[in-house]
Order: structure tokens, then sequence, then C-alpha cells
């Protein structure tokens, strides 16, 4: 195993201790004593090995959390006392921000600068947010007649199983375990395979700042007939919370029907970027580029369909793949770096699989479309690739590649990108550049999707909801909307009648 050597390393040390699972408050080697190795993929080295839990694991924890939830060290913990240990914990997750970039980027592949800020800052405000909100969860009283007293409780749903991806594994889990653990559930969390890092560091500071054991159990290990499953399918959790890939989003919805648990998923996308003449074409050209490049592409709502006005399609890509030229990719570790690895070898497989389809179906290659060469062979890169000529109906535009690819379809009149823009199976987000404001506004009432940028994109904040239309998913989360999420409604009826 390579141990990473580098000046400046904050969690080099941190790296050599076993790396297992957290249930009932104690770090534990998983039942098969099974573990497996996580990678750098900016290099294809082993970073560690990891507890690779399973059914058994799983059931240990949703013991664990059953007990803490129904014996009430959380759930009926006073609400600021609650409040208090959130806010802790964002300021340790503050206080060691850098250190969570690291591993972040080691783990992940991303570029250092947007693991330090853009990840870890959204992780510690969405935590703070969510701690505001244990001292504001309310019922209602209600007036039905004289002969009544009847109010509504607002109750915490009870077992949590949370299964989260790999492209933003700690923003995953801070948007997960912050309403859910604010609004007094007990948690089984489950990180990707790919990148279990920053969830079993986060782990380690929940136990530090004194969560009582078995509200947050975090089991590494697999999804399909592991972990994952046996977290869908479990008699005795509440609800599943899931982010990820569509196919697997189904898969979870049948595996819930055993007890009819809570479901809310958070799915794929295929956003429309939709560019007109007169817009700010300089803003709307690093608009595009964050829409597809951040992350390498690896976000559900990445603007992989970028709709670019005829009248001012060649001025516009003129200046895009200029841009796009000049981006540096590399290590993600190397502050200047702008454009990581991606995560795996199978999602660089995928990626050239959607290449060779755009070629094939006739759309033409602007920029990328390759593997670097040189030292980055060795780690999992894909050149930022774009696409220019996409007819909507292409592979390359219908389905989520999750890399970075960009399709580019040019348009002429707002009625027809209009109807364009939702010819699609997904509805997680979707942008507007332009000055007419009549115009963004219509769209933006128009596109059947979650979340809609004018004039920007990318753009969160934890009080902002976020989630899909379409095979995008259901539910809400951030905001407030994340507290219907993880919180029943019970009606007390009274009776005042002589
Ligand atoms: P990807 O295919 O890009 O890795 P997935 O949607 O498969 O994305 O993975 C997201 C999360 O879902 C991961 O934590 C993974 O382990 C988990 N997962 C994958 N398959 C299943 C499944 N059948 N049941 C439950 N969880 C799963």
């Amino acid at each position: 195993m390579a141990v990473v050597q580098q000046q400046g390393l904050l969690c080099s040390e941190w790296l050599k201790k076993p790396k297992k699972l957290l249930i009932d408050g104690n770090w534990v080697d998983a039942e098969s004593g099974k573990t497996f190795e996580t990678y750098n993929p900016a290099t294809d080295e082993v970073l560690t090995k990891v507890a690779e839990g399973s059914k058994a694991d799983v059931d240990k924890a949703v013991r664990a959390a059953r007990k803490a939830f129904e014996s009430g060290p959380w759930s009926k913990m006073a609400t600021h006392e609650r409040a208090r240990l959130l806010y802790r914990l964002a300021d340790e997750i503050e206080k060691r921000a850098d250190e969570f970039a690291q591993i972040e980027t080691l783990d992940n592949g991303k570029p250092i600068k947007e693991s330090r800020w853009v990840d870890v800052v959204q992780v510690v405000e969405t935590f703070r947010y969510y701690a505001g909100w244990c001292t504001k969860l309310e019922g209602e009283t209600t007036n039905v007649n004289s002969n009544f007293f009847t109010y509504t409780l607002r109750e915490p749903i009870g077992v949590i199983g949370q299964i989260i991806p790999w492209n933003f594994p700690l923003l995953m889990a801070a948007w997960k375990l912050g309403p859910a653990l604010a609004c007094g559930n007990t948690v089984i969390l489950k990180p990707a395979e790919q990148t279990p890092l920053t969830a079993i560091r986060l782990g380690e500071l929940i136990m530090e700042v004194g969560f009582p054991a078995g509200v947050v159990n975090i089991i590494t290990g697999f999804g399909a007939n592991s972990a994952g499953e046996a977290i869908s399918n479990h008699m005795d959790i509440d609800k599943v919370a899931f982010t990820g890939e569509d196919k697997t989003g189904k898969e979870i919805v049948k595996a819930s029907t055993g007890n009819l648990k809570r479901v809310s998923l958070e799915l794929g996308g295929k956003a429309p970027n939709i560019v007109f003449a007169d817009a700010d074409l300089d803003a709307a050209v690093k608009g595009a580029i964050t829409g597809i490049f951040f992350n390498q592409g690896q976000v559900c709502c990445a603007g992989s369909r970028l709709f670019i006005e005829n009248s001012v399609h060649d001025e516009f890509m003129t200046k895009l793949t200029e841009r796009v030229g000049k981006m540096r990719q590399g290590n993600g570790m190397d502050e200047k770096t702008q454009i990581g690895p991606q995560i795996s070898k199978e999602q660089v497989e995928r990626i050239m699989h959607y290449v060779g389809e755009g070629k094939k179906d006739g759309a033409k290659l602007v920029c990328g479309g390759e593997r670097p060469q040189g030292e980055l062979a060795k780690g999992y890169f894909v050149q930022p690739t774009i696409f220019d000529g996409v007819n909507n109906d292409m592979k390359i535009a219908q389905e989520e590649i999750f890399g970075p690819v960009l399709s580019v379809i040019p348009f002429n009149t707002m009625e027809e990108v209009a109807e364009q823009a939702n010819k699609i199976q997904f509805g997680l987000s979707g942008a507007v550049w332009t000055r007419d404001l009549k115009r963004a506004h219509k769209l933006a009432s128009h596109i059947k999707a979650g979340t809609i940028w004018i004039n920007c994109f990318n753009v969160f904040d934890p009080q902002m909801p976020f989630g899909g239309y379409k095979m995008s998913g259901y539910g809400r989360e951030l905001g407030k909307h994340s507290i219907e999420l993880y919180t029943n409604i019970k009606s007390v009826w009274v009776n005042l009648a002589d």
C-alpha cells in the first residue's frame, strides 16, 4: 500500500490507522472480517483498506439505532442540547477543514480548492443551518370545534438509512445527517464504496463532540447484495434516503416495499443550460464551464445539454473552446488543478463509451474526447470534451454520462428550446442566460425541474431546497423541506364535551 507522503499533508498518520465501522458508539471490524481497498483516482494507488460491512453489520447497527431512538438519548433530548451538539460538530469540522479537504481530494480526486472552499464550507454551513432547526420544530393547534382541543405533533420518523454517492462524499453526508439528526432521528449512514474516508473521519468527530452511542452508525461497504441492499430492505428501518443513479433508485424503491418504509430519492439529471443571444456571453461561457466541468462533470445537476441561440453560436463556441483549452487538468492535490480525475476506471470506460456514441451519431467533436497521456495516464483522467451540432435525440443528449462531456445543441426560437428542454426523462435542474426578464421567468416556470438558475449555475445554499421532477427522484432536501422528509405529523384530538 502506497503511504501518501506529501509536504503539508495533515492526514498521512490518520490514513495509516485501521478504518472500521461505527456501531453503537464503537469502532468495530466487520462481522465477516472482510475489508476493501479505496483508491486515489489521480494515481490508481491504494490509499487504505476499509472494513467491508454487510447485512450482519447493518443488523447490529439497526439494533443500536433502534435502542438509541426508543430509549431516547437523542429523540427525547432537550432540543437546545441537540442543537448544541450539531453546532459543536460544525465547529470541529471547520477547525479541521484543511484535513477534511485533503482526505476528500485523495479519495475522490476533486481539486483541493473545491474540496476546501466548496465542499467543506458547505458541509459546515449545512450542519449549522440544521442545528438552528432543532429549536424551531413545531406542531400546530387547530380550531375544529369547541367540543375538541386539537393539535398536531411533529415527531421524528425513527431509524433512518442513508445511502450516499461518491461525487460529494462529505457534503452528501451533511445533507443527509443534518436534517435527520435535527429532527431527532437515529441513523445508519452508508458512504459509497469508492469514497468511504471522509465519512469515517466525520464519525470520529461525531463521537468526540459527544453524540450518544447509536445515534449515528456508519457502515462502509458495497451496495447491491451487500450493506446498501441490507439497509433498503431492512424491516426495522423506517425511512431510507438515497442519492445516486436512477437505476439504483429503482432497486431501492423495490427493496423498500417489505415494510413500506418512507423513501426519498435524489437521482440523475441532464440539465438544459440555455444561452440566448442577448445574454452576457462571457458570464454564460463561465457558467457553461462550471455547469459541465465542475467536479469533473460528476454532478447530478450538471448542465450537460448546452442550448445556444444560433445567432451567437460561433462567437460563443470560440470563447468557450478557448477557455476550456486553457483548463489545467491534473492531480487534485495540486492547488493549480482545475479539473481532476474521474472517480474510477469504470467511470472512465463509461465516459469513453459515450464519446464513441457521440461520434457514431454524427456529433462534431470540438475538443477533448481522449484520455490524457504522460504523467496523467496512470490516473482516471478524461479530457474535458465538447460535442457541437448535437441533436437532442442523440444518446449523448438523452443519457446521463456523469463525466466531463458537453453536448452543444444550437436553437433558433424560444418555443423550440422550451420544447426541447423538457424532452428528457430527467428534471433536476436547468439554467437560462438572458437579459430579458420576461423570458427568463417564463422559462423558469416552464422547465420541469427542481432547480432553475437564471444567469448563474451550480449555486447552492442549505436554505434552498434541492430535488427532482420526473425520473430525477422525489422529496426535497435542504431548507425546511428536509424537515418534512424526516418527521411524521400526528393529529391529537382531546374531547372537551361535557
Ligand atoms: P454509481 O453506479 O455511480 O456508483 P450508485 O447509485 O450505484 O452510483 O451508488 C450510490 C450509492 O448506492 C453507493 O453508496 C452504493 O454502494 C449504493 N448502492 C448501489 N447499489 C445499491 C443497491 N442495489 N441497494 C442499495 N444501495 C446500493
